[in-house]
């Protein structure tokens, strides 16, 4: 089924990700906790696509793998480094197993890569390709403090526009841990007139190591409320899991009641937490 018919019909929407294996020894252990994740019904479940393409063949697999438990599979694609012949192959494969709904990603560019060598510079373009090929719902991310390469709002709202004229039917937000954040980056698309869905990612924090890690890659706030969680339980691995995931689910509560009607989950291969 197309993510963008799942958003019409299952309202509210709840949807998990996992990241697939870096090597084939893991990749039992992923696939164990993807179908843990996938036997609690979400609406569909994410599977992510290594840096630079390393993790292709397995996103592939658990995607399949995830039709046959009966759940909605949406695979990640990055275009960055990758040829377009490259990315047809990918495309080809993920049509011949039925996967239907490609979030179609840029991918973090490696310090010192000589842009002016990519086949493709920015999402929009793997998008345009993917639309050409035909058959897939596209999806793309956004960024509620805006993506970290933009020079401000207005520009990372402008690349979101050009994204949706290249056939992106919905998006999924970076996570963010004020809900703040969220509406006011609903209301720049409202008034940017970008309308496709927007399912807001929601992230169970559940250990102190992530946090830093989230700060590096990302850039985002963290709001008084939840340093003081960190501050009262970071030394206490347990503590820390319950007041997380405590969090997250205030934050959940809150989206759905001013009315967000999709979220996704980061639950990485944590079923517990999922
Ligand atoms: P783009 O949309 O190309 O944007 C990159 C930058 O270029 C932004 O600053 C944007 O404003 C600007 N820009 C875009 N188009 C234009 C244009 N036409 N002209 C000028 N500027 C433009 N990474 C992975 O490696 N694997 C994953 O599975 C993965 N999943 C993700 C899922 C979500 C929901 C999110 C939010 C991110 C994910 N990422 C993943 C990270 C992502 O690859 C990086 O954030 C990457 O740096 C940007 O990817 P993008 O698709 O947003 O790029």
């Amino acid at each position: 089924m197309k993510i963008t018919d799942i958003l019409r019909s299952e309202k509210p929407g709840l949807s998990f990700e996992v990241f697939p294996p870096k090597t084939s020894a893991l990749f039992d252990e992923v696939w164990e906790a993807t179908k843990q994740i996938a036997r609690l019904h979400p609406s569909y479940m994410s599977v992510t696509y290594g840096a630079g393409g390393s993790t292709a063949q397995y996103t592939a697999e658990i995607a399949s793998g995830l039709k046959e438990e009966g759940v909605t599979p949406l695979a990640h694609l990055t275009c960055v480094g990758a040829t377009k012949e490259r990315i047809r192959e990918l495309l080809r494969d993920l049509r011949a197993r039925g996967i239907e709904n490609i979030l179609a990603l840029r991918g973090d560019i490696p310090a010192g890569y000589d842009r002016e060598t990519l086949a493709f510079h920015y999402a929009s373009e793997l998008m345009e390709e993917i639309r050409a090929f035909g058959g897939f719902c596209i999806g793309g991310a956004c960024y509620p403090e805006n993506h970290p390469e933009s020079v401000n709002s207005t520009a990372d709202i402008e690349s979101l526009r050009i994204k949706v004229e290249a056939g992106c039917e919905f998006l999924t937000t970076q996570m963010f841990f004020d809900n703040n954040i969220l509406y006011n980056f609903m209301y720049r698309l409202y008034r940017a007139g970008i309308d496709v869905p927007v399912i807001a990612g929601v992230m169970p924090v559940t250990s102190k190591s992530q946090i830093r890690r989230i700060c590096s890659i990302s850039g985002n706030t963290l709001p008084q409320p939840f340093l003081r969680l960190v501050d009262r339980y970071g030394d206490n691995p347990a503590a820390m899991k319950q007041a997380g995931i405590a969090f997250a689910t205030e934050q959940i509560i809150d989206l759905y009641a001013n009315g967000i009607q999709a979220l996704h989950v980061y639950s990485m291969k944590h079923p517990d937490v999922a």
